[in-house]
């Protein structure tokens, strides 16, 4: 099971992302079934993704901006709430 990129890694240009990781997804079991790749090309407000659940098996991509935390995505095959772990780069900017 691999995870198709719309784009080549090789061809990815310094600073053309502000944001670029790749996530193994579980399912309910623990199990890592699936795969999701985010990235945000800088400037834009948008995260775009490619995701297989590790609920079905579904291969799906998009957009979406996320607004609340935990970040889920919808799987559009199953209905099922995808929670992607915690993107590295947050809750730098506040510090208690
Ligand atoms: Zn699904």
């Amino acid at each position: 099971m691999e995870l198709k990129l719309p784009f080549d890694l090789k061809d990815v240009k310094p600073g053309e992302f502000s944001y670029l990781t790749k996530r193994i997804l579980t399912n309910r079991e623990g199990e890592e079934t699936g795969k999701l790749f985010i990235w945000r090309k800088t400037g834009e407000e948008e995260y775009n993704y490619v995701m297989i659940c590790p609920y079905c098996g579904g291969e799906q991509g998009g957009a979406t901006v996320f607004t609340r935390r935990p970040y889920r995505i919808r799987c559009s095959k199953c209905d099922k709430s995808v929670v992607i772990p915690k993107l590295k780069n947050e809750g730098k900017k506040k510090k208690k």
